[in-house]
């Protein structure tokens, strides 16, 4: 259907204006031109216009060359010296985590207790009617000694149950009558790979929920269902679209939404409101390994576009710094050294299974052990199973030992990282910096490192754990600072990377950790055509201008999907 309209579009323009037949290109759709493109082309980085038809870049190159694709109806976009980039992919994102994060209390700004009491305080208020006050966000540097107490959500929240998720999502927090309705008193077992916050004397719940624990609240959250949860997810796709977001690559779908989910997904193409592409891996956990490959092969197979895909199994070795479970080598301060949630004779057998099945593996892995037993699980696979090109991915990498920076680039693995998670603000100068210690931290989120080690990385935001705005990622990336500057000189500054080398982790990196490197992340002919436009040129003056720019068009698949007012 599409050549047909081509070949009647190509006659048209030959008859009117008789362009000569060697250069008989039917007109572009899109023509993006005077610009500062940056390509991510390895072999030719910049251009000064882009010419899109129907969904895919036909031109990419001097704006003088790119007129000869002007026609009639062609919109031209005069960029005017703007930036022009690959659309961003998120490597590492939970689409339905964060839709829903959507219509809760945000309190990732707020660095003390009295700020964020004081807008859990004012959310309940607002929104008076709801059965429960949910929120996510809070840092543990914001309480003394780094953990939040019932009595302080109490004290804010004294008649409906309240719960906010920690920002990184292993750590929760409740109030006496979140937990009084979700039955955790100080006869409460731990479940396993999960903590119970109790005080030391009356063994009482303090209104801590570590990890696995979390699970024993939250069944009890009403979640959105139905038109509610879809709406939300299609304010989720349109905000990422006002970031210049053409592509995510979204960190487990898991039981019981995840068949509800994917049919939200499934309609929101069916309507054309999927604006952004979406690569879907399935959880695994020790003992529950096989339904999720099987899972994520038929969703495999009845998913091979270039919008929704799977293909993919992720699982957890470990849990975070911040709360002292990531697996490390040697122990934490005090004394102990983090829950490996696999033994690895449990998670070489499940990497070797999800291999053999060809699916690509994504283990989460934040302590030096972790990410040892990461590599050594992945090698497994490689030995055992032989496949070329599997791209196993390790997720996060908080903290490495240097013998494993050069196994990444020998196996082939993928560092699939996340810039603002270095945001050196006082979150992590108070409890990730001191839990880590000072030799860990030395080499905390060690991007130089690895890229000097030949590794791949790709960059993503971990949304809702932060921000999914990619300026605020680029701007930790290249500075290693808050945005307001601190510290000056950047948190271990030899660990930055450069703009250029950011901006490919975010698109064409990316592309690569998703296996469709050859459709998207780069700008030239016959790629699909995803890109942002951006309202300053980062590449021109300081760091800072990162953070000043906006993304004034974004375009997947050759449409506006997000257009500045
Ligand atoms: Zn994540």
């Amino acid at each position: 259907m599409k050549a047909g309209r081509r070949v009647a579009v190509a006659s048209l323009l030959l008859a009117r204006i008789a362009v000569p037949a060697a250069t008989a290109e039917p007109p572009a759709d899109l023509l993006l031109t005077r610009g500062h493109i940056f390509t991510a082309e390895a072999s030719a980085p910049w251009a000064e216009a882009v010419a899109i038809r129907g969904e895919r870049i036909v031109y990419v190159g001097a704006a003088s060359g790119a007129e000869s694709f002007r026609g009639p109806r062609t919109e031209v976009v005069d960029l005017g010296g703007r930036l022009v980039v690959p659309g961003f992919n998120d490597a590492h994102i939970h689409l339905m985590s964060g839709a829903l994060s959507l219509e809760r209390v945000d309190l990732i700004e707020d660095d003390s207790l009295a700020a964020v009491q004081a807008r859990i305080q004012a959310f309940a208020a607002q929104n008076a009617g709801r059965p429960w006050v949910l929120g996510r966000g809070w840092l543990y540097g914001s309480f003394p000694g780094g953990m939040p107490s019932r009595e302080q959500l109490d004290a804010v929240v004294p008649d409906r149950p309240a719960y906010m998720e920690c920002y990184d999502g292993h750590t929760g927090w409740a109030n006496s009558k979140a937990l009084a309705l979700a039955g955790i008193t100080r006869d409460t077992k731990d479940p396993a790979n999960g903590v119970i916050g109790r005080d030391p004397k009356t063994g009482e719940p303090t209104g801590v929920l570590k990890e696995e624990a979390t699970a024993l609240l939250e069944s009890r959250i009403p979640v959105p269902t139905g038109e509610a949860r879809y709406a939300l997810l299609l304010r989720a796709l349109s905000l990422l679209g006002t970031q210049g977001i053409t592509s995510v690559q979204d960190a487990g779908f898991a039981p019981p939404e995840l068949d509800t989910d994917v049919a939200l997904l499934e309609r929101a193409r069916a309507e054309g409101r999927l604006t952004v592409r979406l690569r879907v891996s399935v959880r695994m956990a020790p003992g529950d390994v096989e339904g999720p490959i099987k899972v994520a092969l038929q969703w495999g197979a009845r998913h091979r576009d270039s919008l929704l895909r799977f293909g993919a199994v992720k699982g957890f070795v470990d849990g975070v710094v911040e709360a002292k479970t990531a697996a490390m080598l040697e122990p934490y301060p005090d004394g102990t050294t983090g829950l490996p949630n696999w033994s690895s004779e449990a998670l070489t057998a499940a990497v070797g299974a999800a291999d053999r099945a060809g699916l690509q593996v994504w283990l989460h892995a934040i302590g030096d052990r972790g990410v040892r037993m990461a590599l050594e699980a992945h090698e497994a696979a490689l030995r055992a199973n032989g496949r070329s090109d599997r791209r196993g991915r390790i997720e996060h990498i908080e903290t490495i030992s240097p013998a494993d920076y050069p196994r990444f680039r020998a196996l082939g693995v993928i560092a699939s990282m996340q810039p603002l998670h270095a945001n050196p603000d006082q979150n992590s100068e108070t409890v990730w910096v001191p839990n880590a210690g000072p030799d860990r931290a030395s080499r905390g989120l060690s991007w130089g490192s690895l890229e000097r080690a030949g590794a791949r990385l790709v960059f993503g935001s971990d949304w809702p754990v932060v921000t999914s705005d990619v300026r605020r990622g680029l701007y930790c990336a290249v500075t290693r600072k808050t945005r307001e500057g601190r510290p000056r000189g950047g948190w271990l500054p030899e660990q930055a990377v450069s703009l250029e080398s950011a901006l490919r982790h975010y698109t064409v990196d990316a592309a690569y950790a998703s296996f469709e490197e050859a459709q998207k992340g780069s700008l030239s002919p016959g790629k699909l055509a995803d890109l942002a436009v951006l309202s300053e040129d980062l590449f021109q003056g300081p760091p800072e201008a990162i953070l000043r720019a906006r993304v004034v068009l974004t375009v997947m698949g050759g449409r506006v999907v997000y257009r500045a007012p």
